[in-house]
């Protein structure tokens, strides 16, 4: 393939993630560059769909197990942020949820802190 985004490296093992669930369609591992106490990234194997409108036009399936992979791995209350479009961050052009939790600890999180 001319371009592999660095998830499909991931997926193929060519670089290097902490890996925490894998399925036969959904591979989740935790962020880089964390922004949370717990922040994992719950991607589609396929590099098909560059962001969640279009996952969840021709694959509402896939983006339902996404979506109860988080919840399973986020263990209680979480953000699940898909960023679409660079003006809204994001970076990797291949659809990706990001967990965000274990935010116990401080308190939790409050109202109106979305956008911050
Ligand atoms: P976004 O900005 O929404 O496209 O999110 C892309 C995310 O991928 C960022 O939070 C990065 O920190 C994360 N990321 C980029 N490369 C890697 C990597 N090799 N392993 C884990 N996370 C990564």
């Amino acid at each position: 393939m001319a371009h592999m985004s660095v998830f499909e490296k991931i997926v193929a093992r060519e670089i290097p993630a902490d890996i925490v669930f894998e399925s036969e369609r959904v591979i989740a591992f935790r962020d880089i560059a964390p922004q949370a106490p717990v922040h994992i990234l719950v991607v589609p194997k396929t590099a098909e769909y560059a962001n969640v409108a279009e996952l969840a036009e021709s694959d509402p399936g896939l983006l339902a197990e996404i979506v109860g992979v988080a919840k399973q791995l986020a263990d209680g209350d979480h953000r699940l942020v898909f960023n679409s479009g660079p003006g809204a961050g994001q970076t990797v052009f291949h659809v990706h949820a990001h967990v965000l939790a274990g935010f116990a600890g401080s308190g939790g999180l409050e109202e109106g802190t979305l956008a911050k």
